[in-house]
């Protein structure tokens, strides 16, 4: 959840805790006219990364857990006939594992020390995979990532940056993409709120952990 998603024309003064890719969005909501910086007090939270909820399920495989703590970089998952203990960096959100922005960027406050920023990965390794593909192989590629959309559009309601009060789907007059799960408007739909994103999104990972069906939106 990015509390960003909660800024857009609001009235009056309210503050908002941010890590580092919240307080990116908060940003560009200011830049964008969407809220005013004195609006804001902001508490910013240095981030170690959040732990997938859906990775540490698909570890336990069905198995019900009772108890999840940490220490020293490691998760420790207790519940009935099992305890285990998994390296916490090997478990977090996708986006986490490729961020090297932790830091907020705006603040007010700070809770806690600020963390070491690294510089690595590369948050744009897997963009370089898709362009060193050729225009049939890259088509194939997002038909693929996207097959199983039901087109809940649960990730763009996720999405912080999507505060269109009409988003182009809901449009009726014109209508630019149907209702069904027809294949080509679906590609539609995630083709431009790609093109809709691009340059503003801050990598927060709350559409991805939004999708009912897994997609790495
Ligand atoms: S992308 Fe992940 S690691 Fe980076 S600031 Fe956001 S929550 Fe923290
Ligand atoms: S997909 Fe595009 S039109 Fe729809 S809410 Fe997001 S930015 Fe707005
Ligand atoms: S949340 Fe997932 S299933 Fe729903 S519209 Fe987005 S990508 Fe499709």
């Amino acid at each position: 959840m990015n509390l960003a998603n909660y800024l857009p024309k609001r009235e009056g003064k309210i503050g908002i805790v941010a890590k580092g890719c919240d307080s990116r969005n908060i940003a560009v909501h200011i830049v964008e006219n969407q809220i005013k910086r004195e609006q804001l007090f902001i508490i910013g939270v240095p981030c170690k990364g959040m732990v997938d909820s859906r990775k540490i399920t698909s570890f336990l495989g069905g198995k019900e857990l009772r108890e999840l703590s940490e220490s020293n970089g490691d998760i420790m998952l207790n519940g009935e006939g099992f305890e285990h203990s998994l390296k916490r960096k090997d478990y977090l959100q996708d986006n986490c594992m490729r961020c090297n922005h932790r830091n907020p960027v705006i603040y007010d406050a700070i809770a806690g020390d600020l963390v070491e920023e690294t510089g690595e990965p590369d948050p744009y390794d897997d963009v370089s995979d898709i362009e060193a593909m050729g225009s049939d192989e890259r088509w194939g590629f997002f038909s693929d990532l996207i097959k199983e959309c039901t087109r809940c559009y649960a990730c763009r309601n996720a999405c912080p940056l999507c505060y269109c009060p009409t988003c182009f789907v809901d449009e009726s007059d014109p209508q630019w993409v149907g209702k069904s799960t027809d294949p080509t408007d679906t590609m539609t739909f995630h083709i431009l709120r790609a093109y809709h994103c691009a340059g503003r999104c801050t990598d927060c990972g709350a559409c991805e952990q939004a999708c009912p069906v897994d997609i790495k939106v």
